[in-house]
């Protein structure tokens, strides 16, 4: 078994900023910790421990080393989160590549167009993975316990770049654009190693922890959770997606993998309350539960609070754009009378400040304004879009002439009377299905390039259980055959990831306007409450 060296090739970036300096600081430490712990069949549960991760790495990183790959591409990592998919992205690191997570489901025609955008060097995707047909332009590789097989290299280049500096990107991960094109959020070493010191501050995880991550990886939570397991010394447990949707395969994967800590969106949580109550609350080595990405119906919460009376529940607000911004621990019990949980204030080392609309710093309690997020940790910007970066990326409001830019998150807020924020929806029409991000405009465009159809509407509405769904309306063409609502949920899923493709579609002649002339979406709310 190896413990982790640095190979001769080893940057020399300041100790720690690189992200896979700081996630396997614990190789050295504990060497026969575990590092991931799996079980995705019943009794099939494997420890890969500090070491054996390390190696992973190691050999990975000597595969990719091999390809004379220019330091700064980018190795789009088409995987879910396994213990050789957390080793291939260290190595990515190690090897001063930047790598762009993207899951198995994604249709092709997503991952084509983040392959047009991203021009990677590299897809490496798993020993068993099933993509094929990626364009010649792009090498391949997979990873297996023996290391890396190449089976296309890449192409040549000639080199310009020395070294890797902490300020290159770590990752891209692609998330929905208002352009229909997915928008691609460009995360430095040294941003997401200061977001982890910000979060591991917190003290939301101990070395003896099993943290249960049940993002995909093409989210950043997913790298949330390496980062805060392994950050601690602690191990991540990785629950494959097919298994997280299936109340029962899903605890017992808690039960067997021993997790003390899950991670996830809300939503995850609305099977197991309804349908399997009593084997939740009997998963005694829970001890957390983190969720992120939307407000947690409060029913829900109660219901949960119920179920693992001694379970710490942390509220974690924030965006890809920064990984997160806070950590906020829910009240053990909730009282009756909070309609709303608060997001608290930014982690350490950072700051939010709200905004309003003609560009003045609220200080008040209870006037909203936009959160701004003063941080290290902000990402870089969106790949190849310098005018939405520039829009996300603002100068700091109460110092314009420093040159420091925030985030502007497009998340309005109100500040309590102790300061923490809360959290009061959006600016835009950005929404959260099921914790996952969706651009309704992306949802749209791709709606009217459907032959026939003239126009679309996408709106997220309640639904009775908690949580939104996505509903859309279109208007067929004139002299067009009106398309048929299957067909349309086709071509959309053709190219959109499932959490975007409307669950409910209806045709109209017409899309209702206000009185000012801009679609009237509450008249389509309405429309769309009456057909259910
Ligand atoms: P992440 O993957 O970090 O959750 P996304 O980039 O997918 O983030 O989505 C970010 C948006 O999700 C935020 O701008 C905010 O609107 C919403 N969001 C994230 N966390 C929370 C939370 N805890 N409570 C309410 N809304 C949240």
């Amino acid at each position: 078994m190896s413990t982790v060296s640095q190979p001769p090739s080893a940057p020399a970036g300041p100790a720690g900023e690189f992200l896979h300096d700081f996630l396997l600081a614990a190789a050295r430490h504990t060497p026969d910790a575990p590092a991931v712990i799996e079980s995705p069949r019943p009794g099939a549960t494997t420890v890969t421990t500090y070491a054996e991760l390390g190696a992973l790495v190691d050999a990975y990183a000597d595969g990719l080393g091999a390809l004379d790959i220019e330091t700064g591409s980018r190795v789009v990592l088409e995987s879910d989160t396994t213990a050789p998919a957390v080793a291939a992205l260290l190595a990515c690191s190690r090897a001063g590549l930047t790598f762009v997570p993207v899951s198995p489901e994604t249709p092709r025609q997503r991952l084509e167009s983040i392959l047009a955008t991203a021009r990677p060097a590299l897809h490496l995707q798993a020993a068993d993975g099933t993509r094929t047909g990626l364009p010649p332009t792009t090498g391949t590789a997979r990873f297996g316990p023996d290391g890396l097989t190449v089976d296309r290299a890449p192409g040549p280049h000639r080199p310009r770049r020395r070294v890797p500096c902490v300020t290159d990107p770590a990752y891209i991960i692609f998330t929905s654009g208002t352009t229909g094109r997915p928008k691609g959020v460009v995360m430095s070493h040294r941003a997401v190693t200061a977001f982890y010191r910000g979060m591991l501050a917190h003290r939301i995880a101990a070395p003896e922890d099993r943290v249960a991550s049940t993002s995909p990886l093409q989210f950043d939570f997913s790298l949330l959770n390496i980062g805060l397991a392994l950050g601690s010394g602690a191990a991540v447990v990785p629950v494959p997606p097919q298994l997280v949707r299936w109340p029962r395969h899903l605890l017992r994967v808690l039960r067997e993998t021993g997790a003390t800590q899950v991670n996830g969106v809300p939503s995850i949580w609305r099977q197991p309350l309804r349908y399997e109550p009593e084997r939740l609350a009997a998963l005694d080595r829970l001890r957390s539960v983190l969720f992120c990405g939307e407000e947690f119906p409060l029913p829900e919460l109660r219901r949960l609070q119920e179920l693992l009376p001694a379970a710490r529940i942390i509220n974690c607000y924030g965006a890809t754009e920064s990984m997160a911004a806070s950590f906020e621990d829910v009240p053990r019990p909730l009282p009756d009378d909070v309609e709303r949980l608060s997001i608290g204030v930014a982690h350490p080392g950072a700051e939010m400040l709200l905004v309003d609309a003609s560009g003045t710093v609220v200080d008040r309690p209870g006037v909203p304004g936009e959160i701004h997020l003063r941080s290290p940790a902000l990402f870089s910007g969106y790949w190849d879009d310098p005018e939405a970066t520039r829009a996300a990326l603002v100068p700091d409001p109460l110092c314009p002439q420093s040159g420091q830019v925030v985030l502007r998150t497009g998340d309005l807020a109100v500040r309590g009377e102790d300061g923490a924020f809360f959290f009061r929806g959006r600016t835009d029409s950005q929404v959260q299905i099921n914790g996952n991000r969706v651009e309704l405009a992306e949802v749209e465009r791709r709606l009217t390039e459907f032959p026939g159809a003239a126009a679309a509407t996408a709106l997220a509405l309640p639904l009775p259980d908690g949580g939104l769904e996505l509903a859309a309306f279109v208007v067929p063409g004139a002299g067009r055959t009106p398309p048929d609502a299957g067909a349309l949920r086709e071509f959309c899923a053709a190219a959109l990831p499932p959490y975007m493709v409307p669950q409910q579609i209806q045709l109209l002649d017409a899309l209702p306007v206000t009185a000012n002339g801009k679609v009237d979406r509450a008249a389509l709310a309405d429309a769309a409450a009456r057909a259910v």
